[in-house]
């Protein structure tokens, strides 16, 4: 298991974000403050938004999340996900994989792909999960499946059993690719190991993806 210093972290990130620009607005920061309170008057206007935007405003210590804005999109990361380096860099891997996913659909389609429908957002959680696993993984983190699926099990994203269950076999199918020592096919996933060889290849853990 390996330290990253935030320094790396953050050329890290930098790195990731070049071809996507979003903003990352951080747990404690005014913007955040911000943010959730527009979530919150979203929730009590939108009822097709409140199961999941209301969940986002209780949970707002423990969830990050990703979403569009007239100004681009933003990925907020929360208290738990900033505790860390290498915590915030496989947190910002998984917003990344949804900042492509809104990119790749357009604003509304995504919003809608995610918020309404249960099979679809289970997919877009699997490949998100997927990428934040191979990034855990390259510094030295057993990946671990089950608390995966636990987590999307989870109130916030209301996802149902039949489709937790193809949420985790599409963990699965990931996790089969990374133990295989290839690169699961996504393109945050592409982006961060072409990025970590550049900037930090001795933080690297397994020999299968060494330079
Ligand atoms: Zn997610």
């Amino acid at each position: 298991m390996m330290e990253m210093d935030s320094t790396t972290k953050n050329a890290l990130v930098a790195e990731l974000n070049k071809a996507r620009n979003v903003s990352f607005t951080r747990y404690g920061s005014i913007e955040a403050e911000i943010i959730l309170s527009g979530f919150k008057a979203l929730s009590a206007i939108a009822a097709p938004f409140a199961p999941v935007v209301g969940a986002v405003n209780d949970l707002a210590e423990s969830v990050s999340f990703t979403f569009p804005t007239p100004f681009g999109t933003v990925v907020y990361l929360s208290k738990n996900a900033v505790q860390s380096s290498i915590g915030e860099l496989c947190t910002t891997c998984h917003e990344l994989v949804h900042a492509d996913q809104i990119a790749e659909a357009g604003t509304i389609q995504a919003a809608q792909n995610y918020i309404l429908s249960s099979p679809n957002r289970a997919k877009l959680e699997a490949d998100a999960d997927a990428a934040a696993m191979f990034c855990c993984y390259l510094f030295g983190y057993d990946p671990d499946v089950p608390a995966r699926v636990e987590h999307l099990r989870g109130r916030l994203y209301h996802i149902s059993d039949a489709d937790i269950v193809s949420a985790k076999t599409d963990i699965e199918l990931h996790l089969a690719t990374i133990l295989h020592g290839s690169v699961p096919a996504i393109s945050v996933a592409r982006d961060l190991i072409i990025a970590v060889r550049k900037i930090c290849p001795q933080l690297i853990v397994p020999a299968a993806f060494r330079p």
